[in-house]
């Protein structure tokens, strides 16, 4: 086995989705106390935002008790190495979420055992679904009182499309919550917040163990009751069904109280995946496009570089203009100061000084494996979706655009302030939360998002990082969608019939920004020939 293979072998990518307030930061704290050394690169949530706290547009996630950005996070546990990048909670920003879920192996699902299947969550496993990305679930909050448990694993089969896996069960709930059994280790944890009669954590090993009696009394033979039940009518665990996305182990516990979180983590690290292989498209010819090219698979374990941008953020630090852009590295290694070819320019360029996020330990190694994250500093040249190789022209496919679903005209206070407004517009929307749209009848700046809080982070941060006082004020467009042809002639009588409805986005590419939905039906009924799409690959 090469090093590059070992390496590859040990990781484990992924990322925490679940329904604001569900418990997703909790549970990230206390996986990281299970990675005992832990680097925190980029966080921004409130509690820990003392460091970060002097830009506007920060202050104002530190108002409104949300996080904007991602964090990556790296941590060794057991023989493994883990990275966990983390999504932002606000329903805001799911477009950058759900970028996000394209460059993890796997997934964890967190849901409040009181609410069950919630809104965002629902959301959510569809971007799973599209990549048939494994899935462990963690109900929370068991000390609390909750929903059966039953009942809760029928309502994510049955609203999830997903078959559940109990791989721990909660003995009791709220007052009576005593701990857990895990169903394939025939053993019981016992909470330690349960009551007097218990040690701290005490494990006891097979359910017919007559210390389970002692320790929790009549709640023991409820216990054995409901396990033989739930044997027989839930599913049982499948290590291969859950990588193929099929099916979903399940756990209980309670993260605020570390409780019932190192048992997913053990079954995580043994079952999840590796970073697996990509799909992609090669270039033919040497001036040919890579997104025209032919289908190429790329391993992990390939010897050469090769990573895609998911996404771009502001510099942490605010007296840094530059911005990092978060390439997931799929094959190869990564190096500090190694050049590395961006396939969309045609351009190498030297990375002298990455962000690698690593783990403590591993502090002085500078090198990067598939499934690790690298920031890379830029002022403006990357974008989300750009692969980079070691000169290969390669592009990872998959990584989509969502169109934009509100819309507000920029408006300058200081006409002045025109060329900054531009500048700014465009590397913000870069960062992909945001899209700018340019009419091409008229010299309109529209701004699509999926969210309003987005426009107000857009104008904070205008005037602080670009010294631009801008207003949005509404504008006649509900909804935008990209448009293609496979018929150029077709394309180009379309573009002279509805130009006063097109715009192109800040990549060039052509939309056609409708002002209500029965206008938009309309012209896709009017035009069968051109491609309406609501979802644009970078
Ligand atoms: P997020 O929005 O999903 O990141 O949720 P948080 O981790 O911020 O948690 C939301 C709220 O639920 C906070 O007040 C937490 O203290 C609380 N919480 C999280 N886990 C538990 C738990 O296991 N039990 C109880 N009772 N509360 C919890």
């Amino acid at each position: 086995m090469t090093e590059i293979a070992r390496e590859v072998e040990r990781r484990r990518s992924f990322a925490i989705i679940s329904h604001p307030d569900a418990g997703k930061t909790t549970l990230t704290e206390k996986l990281l106390l299970y990675g005992g050394a832990i680097q925190l690169a980029g966080t921004v949530k409130g509690r820990k935002s003392d460091r970060h706290a002097t830009s506007d547009w920060m202050a104002m996630e530190q108002e409104r008790g949300i996080s904007v950005t991602s964090t990556v996070m790296q941590f060794p546990y057991r023989e493994r190495i883990v990275n966990l990048l983390d999504t932002p909670g606000h329903g805001d920003f799911s477009e950058d979420t759900y970028r996000t879920l394209t460059a993890v192996d796997s997934a964890l699902m967190v849901i409040d055992a009181a609410k069950g299947v919630e809104e965002r969550t629902k959301k959510l496993m569809e971007v799973c679904r599209l990549r048939a990305t494994p899935i462990m679930t963690f109900m929370n909050k068991l000390d609390r009182e909750g929903r059966d448990p039953v009942e809760l694993m029928d309502e994510v089969e049955e609203v999830l499309g997903i078959q559940c896996a109990p791989v721990t069960w909660p003995i009791g709930m709220g007052q009576r919550f005593r701990g857990v059994f895990h169903l394939l280790q025939d053993r019981v944890h016992l909470f330690p917040g349960g009551g007097e009669r218990v040690t701290e954590g005490e494990v006891i090993e097979g359910l017919d163990n007559p210390r389970l009696d002692e320790a929790i009394g009549d709640q023991a033979a409820e216990l054995r009751e409901e396990i033989e039940l739930v044997a027989a009518a839930s599913h049982e665990f499948d290590a291969e069904a859950y990588r193929r996305g099929e099916l979903t182990p399940v756990f209980f516990g309670s993260a605020i109280n570390n409780f019932g979180v190192e048992e997913l983590l053990d079954e995580f690290v043994a079952h999840a995946p590796p970073p697996l292989p990509r799909p992609a498209t090669v270039a033919s010819g040497k001036d040919a496009d890579p997104a025209e090219g032919e289908a190429r698979t790329v391993d992990p374990a390939e010897e050469k570089l090769t990573g895609f941008v998911f996404k771009i953020q502001a510099n942490m630090d605010p007296n840094h203009r530059d911005r990092i852009a978060f390439m997931r590295v799929c094959s190869g290694v990564f190096r500090k100061g190694m050049k590395v070819h961006q396939v969309r320019t045609g351009k190498d360029q030297r990375v002298s000084n990455p962000l690698v996020f690593l783990a403590k330990d591993r502090e002085g190694a500078e090198e990067a494996y598939p499934g690790d994250i690298v920031g890379l500093p830029n002022h403006g040249t990357i974008r989300i979706g750009d692969t980079f190789s070691e000169g290969e022209k390669l592009k990872f496919t998959g990584i989509p655009n969502f169109a934009p679903e509100l819309f507000r005209r920029v408006v300058l206070k200081d006409p002045m302030k025109n060329k900054a407004l531009n500048k700014g517009l465009e590397q913000l929307t870069e960062e992909g939360a945001t899209q700018l749209f340019r009419p091409l009848v008229n010299n309109d700046l529209i701004l699509g998002a999926v969210g309003q809080l987005q426009f107000d982070v857009v104008a904070a941060r205008l005037k602080d990082e670009y010294g631009v006082d801008a207003r949005f004020e509404p504008v006649n467009v509900s909804t935008a969608r990209w448009v293609e042809s496979s018929d150029p002639r077709e394309l180009e009588r379309f573009e002279k019939r509805v130009e006063e409805h097109l715009a192109r986005d800040g990549g060039g590419d052509l939309a056609y920004l409708a002002p209500t939905k029965i206008n938009l039906d309309l012209a896709m009924e009017r035009w069968p020939d051109i491609d309406f799409r609501a979802t644009r690959e970078h």
